[in-house]
């Protein structure tokens, strides 16, 4: 069988030490789940900056285009120089060279980690390549004009097809989850961009009348998140507002250390932590890597997906339970989450909970969808059945 490429791009901040620690992960659960891997790393970034003049090398982009799949450790893009003297944001030329045009982010409770909500399981659809982010919502160009001094403009694209792609991953989503859908949105003010929004989102639920659907505006959602996140299942919603909600629903459930994402497309997908690249605690070994490893264990769970590998599935599925494992005890947690590992510590926990996991000991509940490319997994701990002991009492060889 082929083995699994993936772009490996460890960005500026905590990125190298976050990305170094989930790579450990994916080679742990490779070694596991018998598959082998062909890991290209190249350099973003700060670290580009000096070899290669730009933060972004046209070749990085070229490299990840034809490898399919990209984890993409934080990047510093606000410290970067203008673009004229090579700052370019790696994350949003990524999703737009490679039309990843859904940002899947999780966001759910661990009984053992202190949170603000008692309890909540969601995840937000939020459109990826398009809305307010006038840096790369046009072919081309900056959508923000000065007009006069002291007078700016900055333009929101909206448009049909985005909002419908962005509609079907949510119901797809859904359809594995609680079959609800929420549309957030700012209807009531941006009329006609939200409008198309809701059409797409309208639509698409037509055609799913087994799965609940309803809207809400924007300022409501961050209100309704607050006092009953429970209630929350599927979360669509456009560019920027998808990004404040999911640092807020991040928060919610226990902190940014936590927030996985996947930005997918058809072709390609590419794991990233929700948070930024933390430079306040840069090089000092305490930085959560929970976050990048879930958003890898998402990737696989893509890549699973698209080629019909179940290995891959069952891979993902172990770094899940096996990052909630490390979760449940404060000597395998990192401080952000009330813990006292450090990100080398709590790696060799997560790292040693995946050989139980391919050992049989837990059997992880995987959900995927039928005619779906999108996978979600829930890390139900289950006794492992008579079959999935025997045929995991070891690690099952390299293809
Ligand atoms: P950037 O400029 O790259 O956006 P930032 O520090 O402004 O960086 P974040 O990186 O999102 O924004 O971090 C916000 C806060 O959360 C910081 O105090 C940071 O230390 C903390 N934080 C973020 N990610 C992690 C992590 N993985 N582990 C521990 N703390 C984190």
């Amino acid at each position: 069988m082929s083995s699994v490429s993936i772009a490996v791009l460890p960005g500026d901040g905590i990125g190298p030490e976050i990305t170094a620690a989930a790579v450990r992960v994916l080679r742990r659960a490779a070694d596991v789940y018998g598959f082998a891997l062909d890991l290209r790393e190249a350099e973003i970034g700060f670290a580009a900056l000096e070899t290669s003049g730009t933060t972004c090398p046209d070749g990085v982009v070229e490299m990840a285009r034809e490898v399919g799949a990209v984890i993409l450790g934080p990047v510093s893009h606000n410290e970067y120089p203008p673009r004229t003297e090579g700052g370019i944001n790696p994350s949003g030329t990524l999703r737009t060279a490679l039309d990843l045009y859904a940002n899947i982010r999780p966001a759910r409770t661990h009984p053992a980690v202190p949170s603000v909500a008692a309890e909540m399981d969601l995840v937000i659809v939020r459109e990826n390549t398009e809305g307010f982010y006038a840096d790369r919502n046009m072919p081309s160009g900056p959508a923000e004009f000065l007009v006069v001094p002291g007078v700016g403009i900055a333009m929101r694209k909206i448009t049909a097809l985005a909002s419908q792609r962005v509609a079907r991953v949510a119901f797809e989503l859904a359809a594995g989850r609680r079959r609800q859908v929420v549309a957030v949105h700012k209807a009531n003010v941006m009329r006609l961009t939200d409008g198309i929004f809701l059409g797409e989102m309208r639509r698409i639920a037509a055609a799913h009348p087994d799965i609940a659907y309803s809207e809400m505006l924007v300022d409501a959602a961050t209100a309704h998140l607050i006092r009953t996140p429970a209630r929350f299942d599927v979360i669509a919603t456009t560019n920027m507002f998808g990004d404040i909600l999911s640092d807020e629903a991040a928060e919610l459930a226990g902190g940014l250390g936590l927030g996985a994402s996947l930005n997918a497309g058809d072709e390609h997908a590419m794991a990233q932590a929700q948070h930024g690249s933390a430079p306040d605690i840069a090089g000092r070994g305490i930085a959560n890597p929970a976050s990048l490893m879930l958003s890898v264990a998402m990737l696989l769970g893509w890549l699973a997906r698209r080629h019909g590998r179940d290995e891959l599935a069952e891979a993902a599925a172990a770094i899940g339970n096996a990052v909630d494992q490390a979760l449940t005890r404060p000597a395998t947690r990192t401080a952000d989450l009330g813990g006292r590992a450090g990100t080398e510590s709590m790696t060799d926990a997560v790292v040693a909970a995946i050989a139980e996991q391919g050992h049989g000991r837990w059997i992880p509940t995987v959900y995927v969808w039928r005619r779906t490319k999108f996978a979600s997994w829930r890390f139900a701990r289950l006794p492992a059945p008579a079959w999935a002991t025997a045929t995991r009492t070891k690690p099952w060889t390299s293809s």
